[in-house]
């Protein structure tokens, strides 16, 4: 028998209403806040990635799902949606008409990632982006509509961290003084970090080693080099989330996965995970726009987990399956082919309704309507037929009511809806 891919997973039906409801719930608050949805290809050229994401980060130095296109050259699976988005932007020269534009995107990533629970090759992302506002009221407008989302879907255990990166005014100071720690500490550090060291310092603080960890326990924090602009945008996004009574703590060690951050980085964490504690991440990203060729715009955004986040909620909730309203029941020949007109005729007419295609006794039809938990059967024979009526069941109640056989759709809406 052919299995599905390690690391990759099906969505079953039983689980889809979960994610049906958190989609819902995060168009509806997107949608409100000015975000409009916006669909993109799931390949995009690998140089996209690789000049937006960083030579040097895990995602494109390993686990990128790329392939040669022929005369395309080599194209890649997206591995994150916000390069995308970028790219979208400044190719139908968005920014001419309207800088400031507010997206949002759900779909799936692909990252050739060692599988293990809450890490996925093939994961969904729901992604919020917004381009053309630098002010520090962003950044707290869009950690608010992030931390709200979770609080509607009635997700608890989760809190959110930030941090300022900096920018490229002062961030090479602060690069300059991990390295020195970096090169002091050389051999308790991992083979990955010694190579990063020196191309990407940051990316050392995110390592997971435990001997990296520790040897960095005691790195200097950005926080203490950012320049009187990062400090005072770091400051003011502080002081609005506060106003707003969203609780946040202050992870000086907070960098991201990807190069182009800068100033405020945020992520949202959960304890119900285990070791796969990011529910959702994100940040500034000032030049990252104009690094891929467009005009200078400032952006900002973030991308949500939708696995990890329906694997959270589905620790406390069941998802109620769709019930028909109606299980057709015929006996006989004459019946079944009524059945299936008035079926048809339900389901055209909104009333979910449910028969079995062959010829069955009336023991086995109330199983099955039992089965599906039907509301309602409709059980009718040729006795019924020639009487003209047909006999509605409550499924439930087991009480029984007869239905005109003339008009009996029409009936049956009424009765029901
Ligand atoms: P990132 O794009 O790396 O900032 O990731 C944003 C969010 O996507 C993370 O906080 C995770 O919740 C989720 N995520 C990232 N990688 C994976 C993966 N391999 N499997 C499942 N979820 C993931």
């Amino acid at each position: 028998m052919i299995q599905l891919i390690k690391g990759f997973k099906d969505i079953l039906p039983e689980e889809i209403s979960l994610w049906q409801e958190i989609e819902a719930a995060a168009r509806e608050m997107f949608e409100n806040f000015g975000y409009r949805e916006i669909r993109l290809p799931i390949v995009e050229k690998s140089e996209l990635f690789a000049r937006s994401i960083g030579d040097t980060t895990d995602i494109v130095e390993k686990e990128m799902y790329t392939f040669d296109d022929g005369r395309r050259g080599l194209v890649t699976l997206r591995p994150e949606a916000t390069a995308s988005v970028v790219r979208s932007y400044i190719q139908h020269k968005m920014a001419a008409e309207d800088p400031i534009r507010k997206f949002y995107t759900i779909g799936p990533m692909f990252r050739r990632e060692r599988p293990q629970k809450g890490r996925y090759r093939q994961f969904y992302q729901i992604d919020a982006e917004v381009f053309g506002i630098a002010s520090p009221l962003i950044d707290a407008q869009i950690i608010l509509m992030l931390v709200s989302l979770f609080e509607r879907l009635e997700v608890t255990d989760v809190s959110a961290h930030i941090n300022c990166l900096g920018c490229p005014t002062c961030r090479p100071f602060f690069q300059k003084a991990l390295y020195s720690l970096l090169e002091a500490k050389k051999d308790a550090l991992c083979e990955n970090c010694v190579r990063r060291s020196e191309k990407n310092p940051l990316r050392t603080l995110d390592c997971k080693v435990p001997s990296c960890r520790e040897a960095l326990a005691e790195a200097p924090s950005i926080l203490d080099f950012l320049c009187s602009d990062c400090k005072t945008h770091f400051d003011t996004v502080k002081q609005l989330l506060d106003k707003q009574n969203i609780h946040y703590q202050v992870d000086r060690h907070l960098v991201r996965g990807l190069d182009y951050y800068t100033r405020t980085a945020f992520e949202i964490l959960t304890t119900s995970l285990g070791a796969q504690n990011a529910v959702a991440g994100g940040g500034r990203y000032d030049g990252l726009v104009q690094a891929l060729g467009g005009p200078s715009v400032p952006a900002i955004g973030f991308a949500i987990g939708f696995d990890r986040l329906a694997e959270i909620l589905s620790q406390t909730r069941t998802a109620a399956a769709k019930r028909p309203k109606i299980y057709m029941a015929p006996l006989g020949e004459t019946c079944r082919t009524l059945a299936f007109e008035w079926a048809c005729a339900l389901n055209l007419s909104g009333v979910p309704t449910e028969m079995d295609f062959e010829d069955r006794n009336l023991k086995h039809h109330m199983k099955r309507a039992d089965k599906f938990h039907a509301a309602h059967a409709l059980i009718f024979g040729d006795n019924e037929l020639t009487q003209g009526h047909a006999v509605l069941r409550n499924m439930e109640t087991r009480e029984q009511k007869e239905i005109p056989i003339v008009n009996l759709v029409t009936h049956i809406i009424n009765l029901i809806r």
